[in-house]
């Protein structure tokens, strides 16, 4: 039996769905399956007997979806383009029933964050035309991250107390612990997925370094446009030409050659000392002296880029050179390079302030 969390909102397993979904429900319309395989044939391998009609309403892929479309860049979600975001169907006795089914893994890597817009939306837009039962297979992590996720953002809860809330509607709920941190930065980020935050755009490097470590091929859709290529600056398929108005971008470039190599978008911050090396009187929090502690970083370090060809060519580690004069800019390592402050940022593509010169464009 699911469980009530809200008014309209309820979580359950695999077999509350195949029942709600084979034999109809008086009071669920919406049902959200969050499984590792979005189609309904799951359900067939998961039990023979079951027959489970449906009516493809629409497939969305991530590249197809708008949620690339801002600006630039840095607005690019961390799923590779050609995957699918998630199907919608009529579905059940008589197609009575919506089913948005989203596929998702319960592993600590597996990427939470880019599918909780689409999850979230659909759930509040299902309570308001009659109930939604989400549900995963056994009810524990995947369906319990997306409620705790949509009490977040619906209730403006912090991580810990949407998801004390849930656990007094069903106790077991338990997601793993890389959604945890995911909800984390959900909440940090103010209960919105921000492509443009620092803090996505370190979540965003990660998931590329864990599918370099899995071996999977990364290849140059994965990185930013290069800047010094002049669409890369303009998007002009984007529509996104930049803003007359608007305020000089940041740029790094070449100190030998004066070459564009990156744009503040395409930094990724860390906090400086913090990190393997870092004691505990380092730490924002704990320093005796009650100031910050000043810290040099003679490096920045930014996303994989497209000029960065000794990357693409699927290295662990490299020098990362001008494209335009050959001048060494700095370095990359898939495994993490240590910033002068202290910090190891993993993985990591470094260029070395005293190689670029920071201008604007
Ligand atoms: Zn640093
Ligand atoms: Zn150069």
């Amino acid at each position: 039996m699911p469980y009530l969390v809200r008014e309209r909102l309820f979580i359950g397993n695999i077999s509350d769905a195949a029942d709600i979904l084979g034999n109809g429900s008086s009071e669920i319309t919406h049902v959200l399956s969050l499984l590792s395989s979005a189609s309904i044939s799951f359900f067939t391998e998961w039990r023979g007997s079951l027959s489970i009609p449906t009516k493809e309403i629409r497939k969305v892929y991530v590249g197809s979806s708008g949620v690339d479309d801002d600006s630039g860049s840095c607005s690019k979600s961390s799923l590779s383009s050609d995957k699918l975001l998630y199907a919608m169907e009529y579905a059940g006795k008589d197609l009575k029933m919506v089913r948005m089914a989203v596929p998702i893994r319960d592993m600590e890597s597996e990427n939470l964050l880019d599918y909780l817009d689409v999850c979230l939306d659909f759930i509040e837009e299902s309570r308001k035309e009659g109930s939604v039962l989400v549900h995963c297979f056994a009810g524990v992590s995947r369906s319990a991250a997306i409620i705790t996720a949509y009490l977040m953002r619906s209730e403006r809860l912090s991580q810990e107390d949407a998801l004390e809330s849930l656990r007094e509607s069903c106790e077991s709920v338990s997601p793993n612990d890389g959604f945890l941190e995911q909800l984390k930065m959900f909440e940090e980020m103010g209960f919105k997925v921000d492509h443009a935050s620092p803090i996505y755009k370190r979540f965003r490097l990660k998931v590329l370094g864990d599918s370099y470590n899995r071996g999977e091929k990364i290849d140059s859709s994965n990185f930013g446009a290069d800047p010094g290529l002049p669409e890369a600056v303009a998007s002009p398929e984007k529509g996104a030409y930049p803003d007359e108005n608007r305020n000089p971008i940041p740029a790094f470039r070449c100190k030998k050659c004066r070459r564009l190599v990156a744009l503040q978008e395409n930094v990724v911050d860390h906090i400086p000392g913090e990190g393997e090396t870092c004691f505990g009187w380092h730490k924002r929090s704990g320093n005796p002296y009650g100031k910050p502690v000043e810290f040099d970083c003679s490096s920045i370090f930014v996303e994989p880029l497209r000029w960065m060809k000794a990357v693409e060519e699927g290295a662990l580690e490299g020098k990362l050179s001008c494209v335009h004069c050959d001048a060494r800019l700095g370095y990359f390592n898939w495994s993490g390079i240590q910033c002068s402050c202290g910090s190891w940022i993993t993985p990591a593509f470094q260029l070395h302030k005293s190689r670029v010169d920071i201008s604007t464009v």
